[in-house]
């Protein structure tokens, strides 16, 4: 049964309340983009953020589900304002849809990033900024997923030289340093790195933005990293 079937939709209700909250126009006030946001922001904690994740995760694993009914409802109320309680930077693998996996998250809840990897080059840092700043969400969730094909050919390049055409190349060559700093460890080498690399992503955000790193020092935001398992639906937050 989706959130919303089963009736636990506080959260969701407290999105679309009017007047509670900063808005986003009063976080960057006199920038053109803050007219992209519109309404308030949500009012979840960044811990409530993850809490809400972890349930919905829970109800996917247990009975996934979309809830159509619900969706009809929803598209019309966001349709002139976001609120999204949680910044997903996900791989762009069909197999690893942030909404389903989350148990069946509607339009408007969540802010995605996703590309091959799940990594974070200027776009993506630009839009977990744009997240962060102009849309109030609260916590952001580097996603991994076990037997990812990008993380495996960047192993690959480590243990076996190879090299890959295009843009792949530059793409996948963060995720090398740190394949080669687990290559050592045992284990499952692809699995090791997957779940290294998503750390070595969420650390470096609040490294490399000043916006992120400022949220995360006033506790409006939290940063954590995760790893989805294919066969069994579950997501494990590190
Ligand atoms: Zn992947």
């Amino acid at each position: 049964m989706c959130e919303h079937c089963a009736g636990a939709a506080m959260g969701r209700r407290a999105f679309i309340r009017a007047g509670l909250g900063l808005t986003a126009a009063a976080l960057v006030a006199g920038t053109d983009f803050a007219r992209a946001a519109g309404g308030p922001t949500t009012d979840l904690t960044p811990d409530q953020a993850l809490e809400k994740l972890k349930a919905g995760n829970a109800r996917y694993v247990a009975a996934p589900e979309v809830c159509s009914l619900e969706l009809g409802k929803r598209r019309s109320a966001v349709a002139q304002s976001q609120a999204p309680w949680a910044t997903i930077i996900s791989c762009a693998d069909s197999r690893v849809p942030p909404e389903l996996v989350f148990g069946g998250l509607n339009v408007g809840e969540l802010f995605v990033v996703r590309n091959a990897g799940n990594l974070v080059d200027v776009g993506a840092m630009g839009t977990i900024e744009y997240g962060a700043a102009v849309l109030g969400s609260p916590l952001i969730v580097v996603l991994g997923h076990e037997r990812c094909g990008a993380v495996a050919a960047a192993c690959d390049a480590v243990t076996k030289g190879a090299t890959y055409p295009g843009s792949i190349w530059p793409m996948i060559s963060p995720i090398i340093p740190i394949a080669k700093s687990v290559q050592a460890a045992g284990g499952d080498f692809v699995d090791n790195t997957i779940i290294a690399s998503a750390k070595a992503t969420a650390a470096r955000l609040t490294r490399d933005s000043e916006i992120v790193a400022g949220k995360v020092k006033d506790g409006k935001i939290r940063i954590v990293a995760a790893r989805y398992d294919l066969d069994d639906g579950r997501v494990t937050f590190f």
